[in-house]
Formats: structure tokens, C-alpha cells, sequence
């Protein structure tokens, strides 16, 4: 039975600040998705800090309309509460005032793929808030192409094989597939800059799909900024694809992402419970591992990844990193590039009155000689 996944998340307010949606919010999206009649198999939302998503089974395809209306009419339900609540941030992933066919460019995140479902279908939704798609670059380079990270890739056949990556450029909106093992060295080109190259799918060789990520940028869809393009992908496991643990453990070295308060520093990715708000300590950026089994689409789960107690203890790594970062404040790396720095604006606008101020380097003003570095007269 072909069955496609479709999960679409989309941060429509938060309580207070960028935390985590209202119960009365959420309840808006869930009833919204509850009345769909048949055109869903089964579903289920939750939230990771103040994005929700909506896992969606059904047999429509990738890239449906009416799937992606539902999507859009449940974030519009939650978006009337959130304005209604006051609360911060209220719609600000509907970037449109009207649903124009799909859901992709006009705001919220969206990861699905198709496929024959096997017997025993199991897969991983990783919820990610406070950074951006290319966070998940480096958990998958672990996953698929690092057998020091992941052993399967060395005993399970169609592993070791390698996989097709393709991976988007956000800032030109192009894609190139990479194939594994003899493109290892581009796919690493590529993986190591999380902000312009991000992976988008991933396939075994024969074609059979294994990850789906979500890769749009907000700030390049609306020209200015206007929240943090957080990303979500789906990654399916065991038998000819990674086991649940080996995707799981891809996240149990907290690495410094891009994102956080302001969606302009660095810290490390934590992985988190299940409908975890996020953090005010500086936003630390979180990531949340809903495990599913399904069966002719119908889901069972999400169990949560991250809940034992071995994952008390990368929290506190996590912490302790993020503190270390947060210890030299505004010094980049701490901070982004400028032409990453979302708030670009009031940067450039600071930045502004320092080129006012220059004058060429070795003028009389200086009190240098021109062209010498003696010393000043
Ligand atoms: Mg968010």
C-alpha cells in the first residue's frame, strides 16, 4: 500500500515571547485537523518550542492541495487564537494572506515523501526550534557516510552501499544529487556550510526514499526577515535503512548551530522531550525525536526519543557548551556572520555610523605618515 507522510510545522505564536503555542492554540490546530473527514488516515500535532507541526498520513501524493489547505486552515485557526490571546508573534509564519495551492514559500516547513509502506513501517520525525534546515547537516553526515558514528554503515548491506543526497543551495534555490561513496568529498564541501547547503532528501540507490527534509528560508521567501526557518525532516529506519538508535545517537554530540536568540548566535543543538517550550535561557536550540510505527497509515506513537535517562546526560553537555559559547557574549563565533545576522537591519545600521567615522588608513587625521608604519609625528 503506497501511504505518503506529510509533516508541515509552522510557529503562528508563542506564550510571552518565542517559548512554546497556548493550549487554546493548539487545540484550534488539533480540532481543525480532526475534521478532516477522510481525507487523512491518521495524524497527529504537537509542538517543539513555539513551532507546531501536523503529521499527516494519507494516500494523495506529495505536494497535495487539499492536504496542504488543511495544513494551512489549521495554522489560520491557530493564528485567530494567537491574536486573540495576544500572543507574541501571532501568524508570523502565514506569510500570505490567502492559500494559493501549496504551502511551500509561504511560510510554514514541510518534509513528506511516499512510499510503498513495509510491514512493520517505522520512522523519526526530528522537530528542530532556534535554527535553521542546515542544523541537520551534520547529524546526517554521521548517519550516512561516518562509520566511526554509525556501525551500520559497515554491516547493513544497502547502507555500505551508499546513499543519493540531494542537496539544496538555499540562497539560488538549486539542487544537485550527490552519490555516495564517490562524491564523498563534494557532499563534505557542501555539508560544511550548514547555511547555504542543506540536505533536502535521501535516497538508497534504488531510489527507495529514507529522509525528507523540510529546506525553506524564510527570510529569503519574504525578502526581510520574519522568524527562524526551523526545520523538520522525517527519517525512516530499521532493515535496509538505519536502525532507530543509529539515527537517534546522530544527535547525542551537541553541535554548535546557527540560530538562538535573536536568530544570531551560535550554540549547540539539545536534544529535548516531546512538546518541549523553548528555552529562555538565551533560546539554546532544541530538537525533539517523535518514534512511529505505522501500519496501513494508521500511526502508533510517537514514543519520545529523547526521554531516558542516558539523554539527561547530553542535555548537560549541551548546557555546558552553551554556557562556554555564551561566555564570550557578542564575540563572533558567538554571534554570525553579518550577512547572516537576521537582524541585519540594526546592525547595518550601527555598522553604519562606524563607516562614517573612517578615514583612509595612513591620513594625516591618523596621525600616520601615508603609506609608512613609523611612528605617528
Ligand atoms: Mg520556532
Amino acid at each position: 500500500m503506497k501511504i505518503t507522510v506529510s509533516v508541515i510545522k509552522a510557529d503562528v505564536g508563542g506564550i510571552g515571547g518565542h517559548t512554546r503555542p497556548s493550549d487554546e492554540l493548539l487545540n484550534a490546530v488539533k480540532k481543525t485537523v480532526k475534521n478532516a473527514g477522510n481525507l487523512l488516515i491518521d495524524s497527529y500535532v504537537g509542538y517543539c518550542g513555539d513551532d507546531v507541526h501536523i503529521v499527516m498520513t494519507h494516500t494523495k501524493g506529495v505536494d497535495n492541495k487539499e492536504i496542504h489547505q488543511l495544513a494551512w486552515n489549521a495554522f489560520s485557526e491557530g493564528t485567530k487564537v494567537a491574536k486573540n490571546e495576544g500572543l507574541y508573534g501571532a501568524g508570523q509564519d502565514l506569510l500570505k494572506d490567502s492559500f494559493s495551492g501549496n504551502v511551500k514559500g509561504m511560510g510554514p516547513g514541510v518534509a513528506e515523501m511516499e512510499f510503498e509502506e513495509r510491514p512493520n513501517e517505522a520512522f523519526t520525525v526530528f522537530a528542530a526550534d532556534k535554527t535553521e534546515p542546515g542544523a541537520f547537516n551534520y547529524p546526517f553526515y554521521r548517519l550516512f557516510v561516518d562509520a566511526l558514528s554509525n556501525t551500520g554503515l559497515i554491516v547493513n548491506k544497502s547502507l555500505a552501499q551508499g546513499v543519493k543526497f540531494n542537496i539544496m543551495d538555499v540562497e539560488k534555490g538549486e539542487i544537485a544529487e550527490l552519490v555516495l561513496w564517490q562524491d564523498k568529498p563534494v557532499l563534505e564541501a557542501a555539508l560544511m556550510y550548514p547555511g547555504r547547503y542543506v540536505v533536502s532528501t535521501i535516497y538508497t540507490k534504488d531510489n527507495e526514499p529514507i529522509v525528507a527534509s523540510s529546506t525553506d528560508r524564510l527570510h529569503n521567501i519574504a525578502g526581510t526577515y520574519v522568524g527562524k526557518d526551523d526545520p523538520i525532516c522525517i527519517i525512516r529506519t530499521q532493515k535496509k535503512f538505519p536502525a532507530t538508535e543509529e539515527a537517534g545517537s546522530a544527535f547525542n554530540n551537541p553541535h554548535y548551530v546557527a540560530g538562538n536568540t535573536r536568530g544570531s548566535h551560535h550554540m549547540p543543538l539539545m536534544p529535548v522531550k516531546l512538546n518541549s517550550a523553548a528555552s529562555i535561557d538565551y533560546c539554546i536550540p532544541i530538537v525533539e525525536a517523535l518514534v512511529f510505527s505505522m501500519h496501513n497509515g494508521k500511526l502508533v506513537g510517537p514514543f519520545d526519543g529523547f526521554s531516558t535517562p542516558d539523554w539527561d546526560y547530553v542535555r548537560e553537555v549541551a548546557t555546558k557548551r552553551a554556557l562556554a559559547m555564551r561566555s564570550q557574549g557578542f564575540i563572533h563565533p558567538a554571534t554570525l556572520v553579518p550577512a547572516e545576522l537576521e537582524y541585519a537591519e540594526g546592525y547595518n545600521a550601527i555598522i553604519d555610523v562606524l563607516k562614517s567615522k573612517m578615514k583612509p588608513f595612513g591620513s594625516k587625521s591618523q596621525g600616520m605618515k601615508k603609506g609608512s608604519y613609523e611612528d605617528p609625528d
